[in-house]
């Protein structure tokens, strides 16, 4: 099996699964071009935009830290309030996955709560 930090393809290649959101698709050209159609985003895009710490909606480079818990951080977008619960491994993005902005539902971030 074929994994990316956002996407996953399946044993025989005929599904990709995003990571980010969950869909999962078994479109031929989503496949070949690792595009999810519910994120509307090529995910190789998505992933280096991430890994250079820019938010993949906007293209912003301000996160501020929401709880964290082991290894994985959420970190919320300062411009769209994007919210992503982000791994980090010695510097590498290992993994990634869209959770809810506060608008839709997300607990509150207070912005004294981390530092
Ligand atoms: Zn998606
Ligand atoms: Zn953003």
């Amino acid at each position: 099996m074929e994994r990316s930090t956002l996407y996953s393809i399946s044993e025989n290649g005929d599904a990709i699964t995003c990571h980010l959101c969950g869909a999962t698709s078994s479109n031929t050209n989503d496949i070949q071009r690792r595009y999810c159609g519910q994120c509307h985003r090529f995910l190789d895009d998505v992933e280096s935009a991430m890994a250079q710490g820019a938010c993949p909606d906007c293209g912003a480079r301000h996160f501020r830290p929401g709880p964290r818990g082991g290894a994985s951080q959420n970190i919320e977008c300062r411009r769209c309030k994007a919210r992503f619960n982000v791994t980090w491994y010695f510097g590498h993005l290992i993994f990634a996955e869209r959770i809810e902005r506060e608008i839709e539902g997300g607990s509150r971030w207070p912005e004294d709560w981390f530092p």
